[in-house]
């Protein structure tokens, strides 16, 4: 008889579907796979968007999100988790209670505040809610360029900024460790991220890609840090790979739709 327990790690993303499959929910599976580790999820929003644009949002219950992850948990368990979008301070608070009754460890939380193009995706109270309740969970966070804004107070144009965001955020928030991307700046600036855990600032290069098909990058990014750790990866090893991941991404990515395609999955 063939023994199907599970004999590869299993990850769980709690995050939003993106129907154009770019990403979301879509590209956090697809991440998952490419690196050996079985992906399970937690639905919390499902929206109607294409390479154009998003058209329309439907939120799921809170209650129905926290259903989501108990299932998976108490059945399965999980090894890694990551957070995507959010949308609201009632699904916030509810993956927040979550994370705790399950001990959800380690947690990677893409704050998805802010899209790269610098549009607020979420509302005031919502990030407030970010801010108190899930960041302090977290074993990382990855802002972007303009979360990091949000977030430390401080304008981001140079690296230099990075670091500064990237100590302040730690300090006020009370954040295990911090990576702010350079995926917003000029391109300069475009493959360099910035790591803070308390001890030195750290800045991770990679090759820039020059591409407009760049949606999903970060939902990759952090998909692909959770799949290092479910895999047992430390946390910076699991940062650096899931960087070397998402420059292969950009370098595949696909120009699929009449707007902007996503990252690519394929190599
Ligand atoms: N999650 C969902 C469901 C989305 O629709 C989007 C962007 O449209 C994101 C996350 C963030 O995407 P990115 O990885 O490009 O930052």
């Amino acid at each position: 008889m063939v023994d199907s327990k599970p004999l590869i790690p299993v990850a769980l993303t709690i995050a939003g579907s993106d129907s154009g499959g770019g990403a979301g929910i879509q590209a956090d599976l697809r991440t998952f796979a490419f690196h050996c580790v079985h992906g399970t999820s937690a639905l919390t929003c499902v929206t109607a968007q294409n390479t154009l644009g998003v058209n329309r949002v439907d939120a799921l219950s809170p209650e129905a999100v926290g259903e989501q992850i108990s299932a998976v948990v108490e059945d399965i368990g999980v090894q890694a988790t990551k957070t995507g979008m959010l949308l609201n301070a009632e699904i916030i608070e509810q993956v927040a209670r979550e994370v705790e009754r399950w001990d959800l460890q380690p947690l990677v939380v893409d704050p998805v505040m802010v899209s790269r193009t610098g549009a607020q995706l979420i509302d005031d109270r919502a990030i407030m809610t970010l801010r108190s309740r899930l960041f302090p969970r977290a074993t990382v966070i990855t802002p972007n360029r303009y979360e990091a804004e949000i977030l430390s107070g401080l304008k981001i144009e140079t690296v230099d900024q990075m670091c500064s965001a990237a100590q302040q955020i730690y300090d006020q928030l009370g954040i295990k460790a911090v990576l702010v991307k350079g995926g917003g700046l000029q391109p300069s600036c475009r493959g360099t991220d910035v790591w803070f855990d308390g001890h030195e600032v750290q800045t991770l290069h990679s090759e820039m890609i020059d591409t407009p098909h760049t949606h999903g990058t970060g939902c990759t990014l952090s998909a692909a840090i959770a799949a290092n750790l479910a895999r047992g990866e430390d946390l910076l090893s699991a940062i650096q790979q899931a960087k070397a991941y998402v420059t292969q991404a950009l370098q595949f990515s696909l120009a699929i739709g009449r707007g902007q395609g996503p990252v690519g999955h394929f190599f």
